[in-house]
């Protein structure tokens, strides 16, 4: 199966032209649950890591769901995978482009991220490593378990549940508003507006 994103730019494009000044390139992931191994791609899934590696913790002292309202669990959080993604799963196409590059030879990405809230900015505390796969030897069979779920706090999981990627690489545009457009009355008004485009084009696009 072939995961594409609907040609709705095309459209977009032709009622503002001026968007093209501001398209750049990203990657969509396309995660679909799974069972992916740690020589895959995957969002949630087992990732490719060197038994002689200790796993990233999380032990700061701002994490907003604690009951005493310390901050702290009491011992470091275990760190949630996120996302592996191989530069060989990379699709053809305007990548790699700059920002994309995989750095000093390396050809695989891994992200981590503490799976609760911190103060400040109400999500997770990330932790990004790039490696090259060849260098990495022995790896672990499976992620550690974690020891503090965001679910049975209260909150939204932020533990991804393993899913295989698709990577297609898209068109995209800064983000225009996040309100409805019936709330923008045209008058002038940018302090509705989210600022990543000039306001008369931000505005006439809510149109
Ligand atoms: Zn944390």
């Amino acid at each position: 199966m072939v995961d594409t994103t609907p040609p709705g730019r095309a459209l977009l494009l032709a009622q503002f032209p001026e968007l093209a000044d501001y398209a750049r390139p990203s990657l969509r992931l396309h995660p679909r649950r799974g069972h992916p191994t740690t020589g895959e791609s995957s969002v949630g899934g087992p990732l490719l890591w060197p038994v002689d590696e200790p796993w990233p913790t999380c032990d700061r002292d701002d994490h907003e769901l604690v009951a005493d309202g310390s901050g702290s669990f009491g011992e470091p959080v275990v760190m949630a995978c996120v996302l592996q993604l191989y530069r060989r799963d990379l699709p053809a196409g305007i990548l790699p482009a700059p920002g994309w590059a995989f750095p000093n030879g390396t050809d695989l990405l891994q992200v981590l991220w503490c799976p609760t809230p911190h103060e400040g900015t109400y999500g997770p505390c990330i932790r990004v490593l790039w490696r090259a796969e060849a260098q990495v030897g022995t790896a672990l069979t499976a992620n550690p378990p974690l020891n503090v779920s965001s679910e049975d706090l209260g909150f939204d999981n932020l533990a991804p549940r393993p899913c295989l990627i698709r990577p297609e690489t898209v068109v995209d545009f800064p983000p225009i508003a996040c309100l409805h457009p019936g709330q923008v009355d045209g008058s002038g008004d940018s302090g509705l507006l989210l600022g990543k485009l000039p306001a008369h084009l931000e505005r006439a696009c809510l149109g």
